[in-house]
Order: C-alpha cells, then sequence, then structure tokens
C-alpha cells in the first residue's frame, strides 16, 4: 500500500464507509493520513473512583460488578453497568443503545472516559470505553486521544482504528519535500514522526512538534508556488520603462500643498523606482483611511504622464469617482494635464465623447468606475493602472482594466491593511507598501458607544457642534424602513429632522438608490459646506474626503462590519478639530459587541484588521473572490503568522539557488508542485 492506494484496501473499510469517507474528502490513504484532528483529548491520567469530582473528564480503570439492559417506560433500552476499582463505586449507562450488553459483562475489566456526574450516586453517560483485555492496542482510552470532524454515520472510534490503519501501513512511504539541511535548520521532526504525532501524540510536546512540521512544510509549499507564480510573471512582461526626471514631476513636487509624511515618501520612492525599472510594477499599497494614498498615487500618475503615457483610476462608486475628478483637475490641469472622467450615469452621447479623447489621446488621466471596463474603452498608450478601494473589488474586474493596455504598471490601494507577511501571502504577486502614520495636525477622534435610549441627546450634540461650524454624518443601514427589522432607515429620518431635531438646520440626504447628479449635487453641496447635517447610508463608506466634518454618527452600528464601521469612522477626524465618531447600538450577539469593542480600543486600522480576521475568521474575511489562495489544511494564516513569514524567507533562498529546482534535493517539491498544485511551468524559472 501507499499513500495513492485507495483507502478502500484499508481493512474496515467497505464500499458504504468508503462513500461516507469520500464525503469527508478522503479518498486515497494518503488523504487519511492527511485528515488532521480538530481537538485532542488527554485521557492518560487513570484516576481512583473515590477522588473523582463531579462535573470533570476523567478515565477510569475498573471491574464491572454489573451489567442489565431495561427498558423505560417510553420503550427505550437503557443499558446499565456499575464498576468498582476497590476505592468506590461508579455507574456507567448507556440510552439506545442496547447491543453494548455483548460488549461488556460482569467480570471484565474496562477502562472508561467520560463526564463524572452525580445521580444518587457517580455516573458517567455513554462513556468511551475500552475493553482492558482488548489486543489491539488502545486507541481512545489511556492517551492523548485525536477528535476529527466528521460526517453523520461515521464516528471517532472508526475514524481512530482505521487512520492508526493507515499509519501501520503507509506512514513511511510519505514523501518529504524539505531538504535534509533545511529540516536540520529549522529542528524539525522527521515527517513520518510528525504525522503520527498529529494523530496520536505521546505528548503535547511532540504534538506541538508535528503540528509544527505539518503546517510549515504546507505554508513552504504556498511560498514556493507565490514565489514562482511571481518569478514567472516579471520574466514575461515586456515593461514600460517610465521616466524618472523631468519637468512635469517638478512642477507637480513645487504645488504640493503640504509636506509628505515619512510612509507616504517612502511608498513614492518604492512606486517610482518600480516605474522607472524594467520589470512591470505589481504593487499594492496599504495605509489606514485618512493616511494620504491618493496623494501618491498622483505623484505615479504624473510619472506616467510626464513619460507619454496615458493613466488611468478606477474607484468602486460614482461619488468617489467624482471627488477623484475634481481632485485631479485642480492639480492636474494647471500643469497642463488633461483629465477626464467615465462613469455609467453619463449620457450617452457624452460617454461617446469621452471614449473618443481616451482612444485620440486627448485626455491623459482618465479617472472613472466599472464604466472603465463595461464598454469596448480603448486607450491610446495606457501606460499605469490604479485602483482604489480595491477590496471593492473582484480579482477578474481588477485584472480586466489592466488587460486594457500592453503590461501598464499596476498599483492598488486598500484601506484594509492587513499585517505584511500575510499581505505578502495572500496578495501572492504583490509587492506591497505600507503607510503606518497619518498626516500631522489631525484633530483627535473620540469613540463613543451609547444605547438607543439616549439618541436624543447625540442630536443635541450634533445641534452645538453646528453652532460652531461644524458638520455632521448620520448613517444609516438601510434606505428605507422595513417593518421587519424594525429599523431606521435614512430616507424616514432625514424627512423627520428636517421637521423635529434639525428644523432650523440644513439637511442633505444621500444614499446608492438616487441618480449620480442628484448624488454629485449633495455630495458638492455638504464639501462646500452648504449642508450641515449629511444623513446617509454606507454609500459615503469609501474615500470620502470633507475636513470639516467633526461628528459621524451611525446608528443601528451592530448591523455594520468592523471594518465598514472603521472606514466609515474614517470620514471624520480629516481637519484639525476634534472629531467624535458615535456608534447607536443595542448589540445582541457576541461577535456585535465585539466589534462595537474593537472599535473603541483603537483606531490603529492595522490592529482592527487584525481583530476582524479573528472574529471572523480568514476564510469570510478576505472572501474567496479575494484570492486565489490554494485551501489549507492545518495552519492558520493569521495564528501561524510566524511560521508564514519564516517560511516565506525560506522558500526565496530555496529559489534563489536554485531557480529551477533542478537539485536532486528538490524534486520532490518538483513533484508535489505538480501533482498538489498542477503546477508544471517551472520553464521560466529555469536556469
Ligand atoms: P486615504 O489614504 O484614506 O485615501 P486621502 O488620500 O483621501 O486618504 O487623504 C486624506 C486627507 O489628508 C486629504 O484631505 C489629503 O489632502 C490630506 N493629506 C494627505 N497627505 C497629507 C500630508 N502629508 N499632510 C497633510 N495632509 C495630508
Ligand atoms: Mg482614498
Amino acid at each position: 500500500m501507499d499513500l495513492k492506494t485507495s483507502a478502500q484496501y484499508i481493512k474496515g473499510v467497505g464500499p458504504a464507509r468508503f462513500e461516507l469517507l469520500n464525503r469527508l474528502g478522503i479518498h486515497t490513504v494518503g488523504d487519511l493520513l492527511y485528515y488532521f484532528p480538530r481537538a485532542y483529548e488527554d485521557r492518560r491520567n487513570i484516576r481512583s473512583i473515590s477522588e473523582l469530582e463531579e462535573g470533570s473528564f476523567a478515565t477510569v480503570k475498573a471491574e464491572v460488578v454489573k451489567a442489565s439492559l431495561r427498558r423505560s417506560r417510553s420503550g427505550m433500552a437503557i443499558f446499565q453497568v456499575v464498576v468498582n476499582d476497590n476505592t468506590g463505586v461508579l455507574e456507567a449507562i448507556w440510552f439506545n443503545q442496547p447491543f453494548m450488553k455483548r460488549y461488556i459483562t460482569p467480570g471484565q475489566a474496562v477502562i472508561l472516559y467520560g463526564k463524572i456526574e452525580k445521580h444518587n450516586g457517580l455516573q458517567m453517560q455513554s462513556p468511551e470505553f475500552e475493553s482492558v483485555s482488548d489486543s489491539e492496542e488502545s486507541l481512545n482510552i489511556g492517551r492523548i486521544v485525536p477528535v476529527y470532524p466528521l460526517t453523520a454515520k461515521l464516528n471517532q472510534r472508526y475514524l481512530r482504528k482505521i487512520i492508526t490503519r493507515g499509519l501501520e501501513s503507509s506512514c513511511s512511504f510519505v514523501p518529504d519535500v524539505l531538504p535534509h539541511i533545511l529540516r536540520k535548520k529549522l529542528e524539525l521532526l522527521p515527517l513520518a514522526l510528525a504525522v503520527r504525532n498529529i494523530h496520536f501524540p505521546d505528548d503535547f510536546d511532540l504534538q506541538g512538534g508535528a503540528y509544527k512540521r505539518l503546517v510549515f512544510d504546507e505554508f513552504f509549499m504556498l511560498q514556493i508556488l507565490l514565489r514562482i507564480k511571481k518569478l514567472r510573471q516579471e520574466g514575461k512582461d515586456k515593461a514600460i520603462v517610465h521616466k524618472k526626471e523631468g519637468e512635469l514631476i517638478e512642477k507637480f513636487t513645487k504645488t504640493l500643498p503640504f509636506k509628505l509624511t515619512l510612509g507616504q515618501e517612502h511608498a513614492i520612492k518604492e512606486i517610482e523606482s518600480d516605474m522607472t525599472s524594467g520589470k512591470t510594477m505589481n504593487r499594492l499599497l496599504q495605509g489606514d483611511v485618512g493616511s494620504g494614498k491618493t496623494i501618491v498615487a498622483t505623484h505615479a500618475l504624473v510619472l506616467s504622464v510626464q513619460s507619454g503615457f496615458q493613466a488611468t483610476v478606477m474607484a468602486p462608486t460614482e461619488i468617489l469617482a467624482e471627488q477623484h475628478y475634481l481632485l485631479l483637475s485642480k492639480m492636474l490641469m494647471p500643469l497642463g494635464v488633461n483629465v477626464g472622467i467615465l462613469i455609467g450615469s453619463m449620457s450617452k452621447q457624452v460617454k461617446e465623447e469621452t471614449l473618443e479623447d481616451i482612444k485620440a489621446g486627448n485626455l491623459d488621466v482618465i479617472v472613472g468606475t466599472h464604466a472603465l471596463i463595461e464598454g469596448n474603452i480603448q486607450f491610446k498608450n495606457l501606460g499605469l493602472v490604479v485602483i482604489d478601494e480595491q477590496h471593492k473589488f473582484g480579482v477578474v474586474q481588477r485584472s480586466l482594466l489592466r488587460k486594457k493596455g500592453i503590461n501598464p504598471d499596476y498599483l492598488i490601494m486598500t484601506a484594509t491593511p492587513i499585517p505584511r507577511t500575510l499581505a505578502l501571502t495572500v496578495y501572492g504577486d504583490l509587492d506591497v507598501s505600507s503607510i503606518k502614520e497619518l498626516p500631522q495636525g489631525r484633530g483627535v477622534v473620540s469613540t463613543i458607544a451609547i444605547e438607543q435610549e439616549a439618541t436624543e441627546r447625540v442630536y443635541a450634540f450634533i445641534r452645538e457642534e453646528v453652532k460652531k461650524e461644524r458638520q455632521a454624518y448620520i448613517v444609516y443601514p438601510l434606505v428605507k424602513e422595513s417593518t421587519a427589522l424594525e429599523t431606521r432607515a435614512a430616507e424616514q429620518m432625514y424627512s423627520r429632522f428636517k421637521e423635529k431635531e434639525f428644523r432650523n438646520l440644513r439637511v442633505g440626504l444621500i444614499h446608492g438608490q438616487m441618480k449620480a447628479q442628484e448624488k454629485e449635487k449633495v455630495m458638492r453641496e455638504f464639501k462646500a459646506g452648504k449642508t450641515d447635517v449629511l444623513v446617509s447610508t454606507t454609500v459615503i463608506e469609501v474615500g470620502i474626503d470633507v475636513a470639516n466634518a467633526s461628528v459621524m454618527v451611525i446608528e443601528h452600528a451592530e448591523r455594520f462590519g468592523l471594518s465598514q464601521l472603521h472606514q466609515l469612522r474614517g470620514r471624520i477626524g480629516r481637519g484639525k478639530h476634534h472629531s467624535y465618531c458615535i456608534l447607536i447600538a443595542n448589540p445582541e450577539t457576541d461577535k456585535a459587541k465585539q466589534r462595537i469593542d474593537a472599535l473603541l480600543s483603537t483606531s490603529d486600522g492595522f490592529q482592527l484588521a487584525e481583530q476582524d480576521l479573528d472574529i471572523r475568521g480568514p476564510g469570510q474575511f478576505f472572501g474567496s473572490a479575494q484570492h486565489g489562495l490554494p485551501e489549507l489544511k492545518i495552519g492558520n494564516i493569521v495564528k501561524d503568522m510566524a511560521l508564514m513569514e519564516l517560511a516565506r524567507t525560506e522558500a526565496s533562498s530555496l529559489l534563489k539557488a536554485d531557480p529551477g529546482l533542478q537539485d536532486s534535493q528538490h524534486l520532490s517539491i518538483r513533484k508535489q508542485l505538480k501533482e498538489r498544485f498542477r503546477y508544471t511551468d517551472l520553464s521560466l524559472t529555469t536556469g
């Protein structure tokens, strides 16, 4: 038997059981060995019955003194056993399992494991049991016992049994991908020992060692794969080489209205070096809300235009596209750069004219929404693609825009920053720049959570802030009220505010169901200070930048995700004023409470992303559309980040030394790439 043998050939696996195993993803013996426990139970210490404590789990070794099967009044079979270990007696009881009678008879020595309860005397209900005379090595008792994820009709005892059989017959065949020297250097367990101890550890140290070894293997192969893909990408592209020096960039730099932060300067350097190099830029720029990513992107746009290319920026909403358009026009038009905009709600005629201008090269910088990838847009010579708030787009949408040019440089931006190692893994073939600090001179943002009953006080507070000439946002989860959800909604509250709480103020309304032109008008008025209070939905979540706004009220805050809340909070504190984010919420679920607590505890986007990952788990956090990572069997990219870092370093130095994986020690890596990831294109990294 080797690892590719069908699991059906293991003793105890018939056709019916085999089908059940298939449901768990187990087809071959190899699958079985790599079907890992989700937890362990420590059943090593055999306890005297006299010292058992109610409520605890314990293992007991004793003699059966009585065994009887009876029926309850409702007809249920009750199998009752009394055991004695010379320190005391204990009752074990099984419901609906009359067949137990065949396994347990008086006079026999047994080992029992279960939770201790008190019913007249000490009792265990449906304990795990093992006959002491069982010839097979005890799998379920008297040791650390694995607990597997199950499917209906398969139980723990059965899986333990067949996994042991698989281990006995085939454990020595598990191929070791790690070069011996590397394994020694990192002091990792030999693979066969690790596989054995992940299932049936002799002690928890060995279990830890086994876990580390197997997670490292998994991450290592992942990093090798990512690295190879990246090298291949870089090798293939014929890159656009942008010019670094020039009049335009000089003028632009002089017109900057503020001094750049160190993070911004650093990011600009990295981008500049990519764009002017002979390889295509593939870069993620991550920075917290308000860290000033736009200006960094603008620098890149100018570099591209100065080198005679067109550059484009795609944003997820029309409001944001419009805002970028206004800003870029203001900054770049005076320098002679032609800026255009393309969004879905433009009239057909204007759209067509714009498309003409793009094709003819009359526009240098084109800002837009999805509209950029929907129509048959043709650029004259696209040199740079920027994607703002990239997490709002899918992988396909992002790459579509790129394909509108020939290997344009590519910059994607996100305000949901994650730790670097994670970013490098999740965004595989991208380089990462991070802006860690916010520009100086920003006012403090206080975050407050209050219960719904106190909202009137919040409205009073808004009136006071408006007296000081500040502006406020009030955000609702819905546009219209829904009786089913008992939720306040933007439209109704807008009408109410105008007549009641804010009848002396200027109130605006904005939401996703409004026409683009209306939204635009409302946003312009708010930005110009002609509106005091803007009632809104999450359409203002991304990107919106109004420095005078100092209050963000979020009603029903429990209904928003953590990153959404953080983004909304990022709309204030953009100027020098002290700002207030007020969360109105009556959170009922633990997760909702955790989200609100997280928001109160920090305003650092990196930390919040980590907490969000923790609350939601990596799968939910990233969503499947966001990345193309292979599924991980054992490692957790968040909890095991240190191992990921290690795997990354080692994978990278191994490929540096042997890019084509030609060394005889690296053949099994090659083989695994082919078999596990069906990855065969190693050609470009050879030699
Ligand atoms: P985000 O990273 O969230 O996209 P923006 O690019 O919208 O942030 O910048 C937020 C605000 O900070 C803008 O009003 C911008 O003009 C301002 N800003 C950016 N960089 C600096 C800086 N170095 N000093 C002062 N203000 C800055
Ligand atoms: Mg932004």
